[in-house]
């Protein structure tokens, strides 16, 4: 059984943050250390720790990680200069906390993909 990260307990409203949305799937909440000026977390209530343990009875849950982005992107503003939605996986992903999550950032130029390797 996967251990809990702090993100559980903010689904639960346990400890405090800026939840900007939540259903019984999905809860969606201002990062704490935002990297643009809109800086999301979008999570799936229950805990799938990475995208590795991603099951197939998942995918409409995932589906719906989307839908949501798409709706907090259009409240939040920043739908029509559109934005970048990214899921870190693991230690070359530099995933910190073991917890599933989209993050959609936007309201600035998100910037190239990635730097090259060289
Ligand atoms: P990742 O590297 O993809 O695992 O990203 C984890 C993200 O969670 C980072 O952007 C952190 O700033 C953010 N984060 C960590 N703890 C909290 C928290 N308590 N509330 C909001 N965001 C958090």
């Amino acid at each position: 059984m996967a251990e809990e990260t702090i993100f559980s307990k903010i689904v639960r409203r346990e400890i405090p943050a800026d939840v900007v949305f939540q259903d019984e799937r999905v809860t969606a909440f201002r990062d704490i250390n935002p990297q643009r000026p809109t800086h999301i977390l979008i999570i799936p209530n229950k805990l799938i720790p990475t995208v590795n343990d991603v099951r197939e009875e998942d995918e409409a849950l995932l589906g719906h990680l989307f839908v949501v982005a798409a709706q907090v992107a259009r409240e939040q503003g920043i739908a029509e200069d559109g934005y970048r939605l990214l899921v870190n996986c693991g230690r070359h992903g530099h995933q910190e906390v073991m917890h599933l999550h989209l993050h959609l950032l936007g309201g600035a130029d998100c910037g190239p993909m990635l730097k090259r390797l060289d």
